[in-house]
């Protein structure tokens, strides 16, 4: 019975007609498609997006080479290596981020006693090899100089629900 069911649907288009009514309903109505990268859609101050090592305002690096971020990473994609400077404070000497690792989960960012490593709202980078998503120490204190107003504003927007 059913099939004849079938048989009888597919003489008479019913499927067909159902899919031109369904476009018919949405032809007029408001166009809700983003012209990207013209347009953009608003963001959390919570967005995940390209990290970066920030910088105290006098030029000094935050990052204090504890090392939670590298433990706490679950993709493993931190690397730390760290020396005691003739001040006798601690100080990282390579600090890298292998991005095709990285799972923007933010434990990073929110192991760090002293807001160093971060995740920017910054989502418009790209590599064509493998090697243009490992970030070093200085490609990151450099993503951290270019936008340190906008990751302290993300900060102080988010400030209130941590
Ligand atoms: S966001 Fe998550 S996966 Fe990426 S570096 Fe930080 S801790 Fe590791
Ligand atoms: S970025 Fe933060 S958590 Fe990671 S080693 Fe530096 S101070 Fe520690």
């Amino acid at each position: 019975m059913s099939s004849i069911k079938d048989l009888l649907k597919s003489f008479m288009l019913t499927e067909l007609f159902k899919g031109m009514a369904l476009t018919g309903r949405h032809f007029l109505s408001r166009n809700i498609t983003v012209q990207f990268p013209e347009e953009k859609t608003p963001l959390s101050p919570r967005f995940r997006g390209l990290h970066a090592l920030r910088r105290y305002e006098n030029g000094e690096e935050r990052c204090i080479a504890c090392k939670l971020c590298e433990a706490v990473c679950p993709a493993m994609a931190i690397t730390i290596e760290s020396d005691v400077r003739a001040d006798g404070s601690r100080r990282t000497t390579r600090y890298d981020i292998d991005l095709t690792k990285c799972i923007f989960c933010g434990f990073c960012e929110e192991s760090c006693p002293v807001d160093s490593i971060v995740e920017t709202d910054i989502f418009e980078y790209h590599g064509e090899k493998r090697g243009d998503l490992y970030f070093t120490k200085e490609m990151l204190l450099a993503v951290g100089d270019r936008y340190e107003p906008q990751i302290a504003a993300s900060k102080e927007a988010d400030a209130k629900y941590r």
